[in-house]
């Protein structure tokens, strides 16, 4: 059965130091209590190493937040999927707004980017989600299909069973505003019938669908309850040890 996840994703916070009293802290609170899901922390490049130290891998494991769609050689800046594999990190989010949005992320390269991170044994948390005039012009469920069949469906069964789907409406991340319950379902039950039309009702039922944007303590508890959502991506509310924890006993 499908993994409950809660990943969080720090972007472009913390130094090194700051990230280590986070990762420390939110190891610490863990250690006293048995979630009820997968903790992902999704740590700028520079903090991986240390914080998969830092961590009871049992419970919590390390998430780079890109990876490049190179292998290796002269791309002054870049970072592999094997140098980060390297690192101890189990995860890379892949195709975040962010990236699509600021560094022109197509779906050629998440395509590019996902099969690196495969290859090199990492678990993608690939994410999707449309923009506002998107949904108001009801062209959501198409703008979401397009991005997973252009940049995961050449992939085959076997393989996109290692995928982790992350829904992230754009109009609700970092915004205070979240997808309402039902709007998450509807969507994430939408996705759902896509991979069960591409790969079957047993890799359907085993791929984990986060939600993602604005999800916090208040909310988690309600997305969490429905059907199709098994988690969620968290960017604000994974900076604080005290609201991530909330949000991870929401299960
Ligand atoms: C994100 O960036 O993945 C995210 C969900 O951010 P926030 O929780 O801050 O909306």
């Amino acid at each position: 059965m499908r993994k409950n996840i809660v990943a969080g994703n720090w972007k472009m916070n913390k130094t090194l130091q700051e990230g280590l009293e986070l990762a420390k802290d939110v190891n610490s609170r863990v250690s006293g209590i048995a979630p009820k899901c997968q903790i992902v922390l999704g740590t700028p490049f520079i903090h991986i190493t240390e914080v998969v130290k830092t961590v009871d891998s049992a419970k919590i494991s390390v998430a780079a937040q890109n990876c490049a769609d190179k292998a290796s050689g002269a791309y002054t800046g870049e970072t592999s999927a094997a140098m980060i594999q390297s690192t101890g990190a189990k995860y890379v989010i892949l195709g975040h707004s962010e990236r699509r949005a600021y560094y022109g992320e197509t779906a050629e390269i998440l395509k590019e980017k996902t099969d690196l991170a495969l290859e090199n044994g990492l678990l993608p948390i690939f994410c999707i989600g449309e923009v506002l005039s998107e949904r108001e012009s009801n062209s959501h469920f198409d703008v979401v299909k397009k991005q997973i069949s252009e940049s995961l469906f050449h992939l085959s069964a076997e393989v996109f069973g290692k995928i982790v789907l992350a829904y992230e409406p754009v109009w609700a991340i970092g915004t205070g505003k979240t997808a309402s319950s039902d709007q998450a379902q509807e969507m994430h039950a939408f996705i759902r019938s896509l991979l069960v039309e591409k790969y079957g009702k047993e890799v359907a039922d085993n791929t984990s669908i986060l939600y993602g944007g604005s999800c916090n303590a208040g909310n988690a508890k309600e997305l969490f309850a429905n059907a199709d959502v098994d988690g969620g991506l968290i960017g604000g509310a994974s900076l604080k040890a005290e609201d991530f924890l909330a949000i991870i006993t929401a299960f």
